[in-house]
């Protein structure tokens, strides 16, 4: 009679989480060699890594240069500066980042939160564990899943993967998983795969991004001179396609 093993199931189990990581792995090191340390995020300190990820909502990195440049000259590139400003003079800042009414609103809540539960101090909120903290994150007004875990992993150097329109549609196309996953599932899946790095987490996302703005477009990817072509479904099936036929 066959025996099951009592650990058959756990070492499938992580014999193909291994798996996986190792195609992770691979991928990030072959954006890697493209793009090498992409030093995110280019901010001088976690206050202002905050503001940015609340104001890049939507929107391009140039817009929220132009924002930040003006919040900087009006003395308002802090929490409490923020959470002492008028809601129209923060307005009035980042008009070019779009939704500026929505945006300045949301500056302004996540600002008197920090102020209200953690007398100001970012760093005595952060000392919270991963988990805890982005469920405080998500119930601030306006912080979504990316935008808490963009202050997780760049402002408070936690292991939380940030899933962005670029890294589902670079890894659907890649093949590995199906284009209508939810923000949840795919962060869980990245995280179940992937050692819980923060520089790992970091540098990561930050070449899905630049993979994303340089040739993975929705709707021409440059697929010839992208460095995943060689283990991307979508391109070997276009260049199947491009073959002459007979
Ligand atoms: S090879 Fe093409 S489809 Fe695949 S990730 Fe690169 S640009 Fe996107």
């Amino acid at each position: 009679m066959r025996q099951t093993h009592p650990h058959g199931a756990n070492a499938r189990e992580d014999h193909d989480i291994k798996q996986v990581q190792a195609v992770l792995m691979d991928i990030y090191h072959r954006m890697y060699a493209t793009f090498g340390d992409r030093r995110w995020w280019p901010a001088e300190t976690a206050e202002e890594v905050v503001i940015d990820a609340i104001l890049v909502q939507s929107v391009a990195w140039s817009n929220v240069v132009k924002a930040i440049d003006c919040l900087r000259q009006r003395g308002l590139l802090s929490l409490e500066a923020l959470h002492a400003a008028p809601l129209e003079v923060v307005a009035e800042c980042v008009v070019p980042t779009r939704y500026y009414r929505a945006k300045a609103q949301k500056l302004k809540a996540f600002a008197a939160h920090v102020h209200e539960r953690h007398d100001g101090s970012l760093e005595r909120m952060f000392e919270q564990d991963t988990e805890t903290l982005r469920e405080e994150l998500l119930s601030v007004y306006g912080i979504g899943p990316e935008t808490a875990d963009d202050i997780l992993l760049y402002a408070a150097g936690k292991p939380s993967f940030v899933i962005d329109a670029y890294t589902k549609r670079i890894f659907s196309r890649l093949g590995l998983i199906d284009e209508r996953i939810g923000y949840e599932p795919l962060r869980a899946w990245f995280m179940r795969h992937l050692p819980a790095d923060v520089a790992l987490y970091n540098n990561y996302h930050a070449l899905i991004d630049a993979i994303g703005h340089h040739f993975c477009s929705v709707r021409r990817p440059a697929c010839t001179s992208c460095p995943l072509r060689a283990v991307c479904r979508h391109a070997s099936s276009q260049a199947a396609e491009a073959q002459p036929a007979g």
